[in-house]
């Protein structure tokens, strides 16, 4: 299958991951961020049909000696000048109107976050995104590297379909070091994971993290937050995988890993994180 031409490193994360994901089934203890998109994995496709790679969990890489990196904010390391400067991978053969979906969904956050973050082509800055179609959608937390490209996957095929705004932006999150909403530590006053209903082999997705490892910025749980999946990724049997308890979730439970911009709580994370606040 052609996903598995895929690089060597993100093949050494994904078996890293496989080999892990059952020993974090319902713990954080393990340091290993599993969140690459384990194109290994026959199912993986399938379920991306499912869910139009709507937020599909999987989706962030971390390099083997950056693991711990696993959080929401804490410790990934910041863009220069609340600055991203980005390419296009010329070998990924984005249509203009592709890119220009790319762009616009760049646009908004900064106009969400009122300039906070911005988005420019990359001229001569010492690192940079590379937005390239590889093997389906995801992105490293934080800026990676201190020189060179730092690839941030947006696929878009008959198989994979990564370019809409809120895929886009929810990847440009992580890429500005942010994890997801439901693996918050104290996800589990809000949300119950249904493990019953999930793949056996994607338990990890469902990972709390350390609170040692994540900074929230004194928000509540945000079901709409960019950052959160349906409620049923990674369903085995189409029913839910994540079902919300929080008094007066039903006003939020339509929006969960439905959404196409940042919620407020996502811009005020930025704008703390980044200065702007
Ligand atoms: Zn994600």
């Amino acid at each position: 299958m052609y996903w598995y031409s895929t690089i060597t490193l993100l093949l050494y994360v994904a078996t890293t991951i496989h080999a892990n994901a059952l020993e974090r089934f319902g713990d954080v203890s393990l340091p290993l961020m599993p969140d690459v998109h384990a194109p290994h994995q026959q199912n993986v496709q399938s379920l991306i049909h499912n869910e139009h790679v709507k937020l599909v969990e999987g989706d962030i890489a971390v390099p083997s000696d950056q693991a711990h990196l696993r959080n929401l904010v804490l410790s990934s390391r910041k863009w220069s000048n609340r600055v991203v400067p980005f390419v296009f991978d010329p070998a990924s053969g984005y249509t203009a109107a592709q890119q220009n979906t790319i762009t616009a969904a760049m646009a908004k956050m900064t106009e969400q976050t009122n300039n906070c973050i911005r988005f420019v082509r990359r001229s001569n800055e010492p690192t940079w995104l590379r937005i390239t179609a590889s093997t389906g959608c995801w992105s490293y937390l934080g800026q990676i590297y201190t020189s060179g490209a730092q690839d941030l996957s947006l696929r878009k095929d008959s198989n994979y379909n990564c370019v809409s705004q809120g895929t886009v932006i929810h990847e440009l999150m992580h890429a500005l070091g942010y994890d997801h909403e439901h693996n918050r530590p104290d996800r589990d006053n809000y949300i119950q994971i249904e493990w019953n209903n999930v793949q056996s082999d994607l338990f990890y997705a469902f990972d709390r993290q350390p609170a040692s490892a994540v900074n929230t910025f004194n928000h509540g749980y945000d079901y709409g937050s960019i950052m959160h999946y349906r409620q049923d990724a990674f369903s085995k049997n189409g029913k839910p995988t994540m079902v919300p308890t929080y008094p007066g979730w039903q006003s939020w439970v339509a929006q969960m890993g439905n959404g196409n911009l940042l919620s407020a709580n996502d811009i005020d994370k930025i704008k703390k994180h980044y200065g702007c606040a």
